[in-house]
């Protein structure tokens, strides 16, 4: 027999011993008769080298290299594995243990609500924008109607990035990107984060999500508004009471705020809703002929409307929530509760 061919015989018996042993004793004893350096079995073929001519050597050099590299590894893995059954005997499973905890991750209520919100309006026919938060005072402010030194822009406490640009105070520059880009007619629901410097209350963050929505088309009025936003209101709330108030905003006119009824106090006055029954969700107004013209859409042709809230204020008012500035502590033991 070549040597090749011993070599090969002793690899493949080798493996079948050790995979029999089933102590170590039994495995210490395959490892000697294998590859132990006076008598084990390699060692006897290493000692046939000598006798062959320099390519038969070769071949049978590499031969023996690898039932021996295969050899050692096999013997550790089975090692390995009569060690962990040893130690699995001496310590049997306890099932009555309790199990470790799995930490998984959910999602944040506001994110939540923002998802429903926006299912409400994709069954409407809405589609969602997206827009940037760091914008022109143009998008943010002009666009919109603000004249210059416009008092809102003082209650916007703005944050300026540098000479023109600044993070933007509401969702509403979307709109101007969205009309300028598609033009009328159009529908869409934009959910994204905006930021004030200084309104930090029971009921304000300095940086929050907002979801704006804006219906263009011909012959939109304000009773569209106020059928879509009640619809709305009730899909997410329940049939809840609704009410809206004169209100004012540069760009729309005319122009409401939509309460809900407390889902706290049902009305009768709380500490959520500061006593008065309700709670403030949206503004909304007809949008103004003015914004219609700064975004390329004609005026004489096209009405519509726009609303923009806050997931935040909704998801206050959907699960009771007294104080805003606990949807943005990241406190787990209050966010746990949300967790589906
Ligand atoms: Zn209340």
């Amino acid at each position: 027999m070549s040597l090749v061919s011993a070599a090969e015989q002793l690899e493949r018996e080798g493996l079948e011993r050790i995979a029999a042993a089933t102590t170590r004793e039994e495995l210490e004893a395959a490892r000697t008769a294998l590859l132990g350096r006076k008598s084990g079995r390699l060692t006897a073929l290493l000692g046939e080298l000598p006798k062959l001519s320099p390519e038969e050597k070769r071949a049978a050099g590499a031969a023996l290299n690898k039932a021996k590299l295969l050899l050692e590894g096999r013997l550790g893995e089975r090692e390995a594995e009569l060690a962990a059954a040893a130690r699995s005997r001496s310590a049997p499973v306890d099932v009555t243990m309790p199990s470790r905890p799995r930490w998984r991750g959910a999602k944040h209520p506001v994110t939540l609500i923002i998802e429903e919100v926006e299912q409400i309006f994709r069954e409407l026919g809405f589609t969602v924008a997206l827009g940037p938060e760091a914008e022109t005072e143009w998008y943010n402010f002009t666009a919109l109607n603000f004249p210059p030194d416009h008092p809102a822009m003082d209650m916007h406490d703005t944050l300026y990035l540098g000479d023109d640009m600044l993070l933007r105070t509401h969702t509403s520059p979307v709109q101007i990107r969205t009309l300028q880009t598609y033009g009328a007619p159009v529908r869409i629901i934009v959910p994204g984060n905006v930021y004030r410097r200084d309104f930090f209350d029971a009921s304000h963050a300095p940086m929050f999500a907002q979801i704006e929505g804006l219906a263009v088309d011909e012959g939109v009025s304000f009773v569209d508004l106020k059928a879509t936003l009640t619809h709305f209101a009730q899909q997410l709330l329940g049939e809840i009471r609704t009410r809206f108030r004169p209100s004012f905003f540069p760009f729309t006119e005319p122009s409401a705020e939509m309460d809900v009824q407390c889902v706290t106090c049902q009305g009768s006055g709380c500490a959520t809703c500061k006593g008065s029954g309700w709670l403030e969700i949206l503004g909304a107004g007809m949008v103004h002929p003015e914004v219609l013209s700064a975004s390329g859409v004609d005026p004489e042709q096209y009405t519509g409307w726009a609303f923009g809230m806050g997931p935040g204020r909704m998801a206050m008012a959907r699960y009771g929530i007294p104080d805003i500035r606990a949807l943005y502590d990241s406190d787990v033991r209050f966010l746990q509760q949300f967790a589906r």
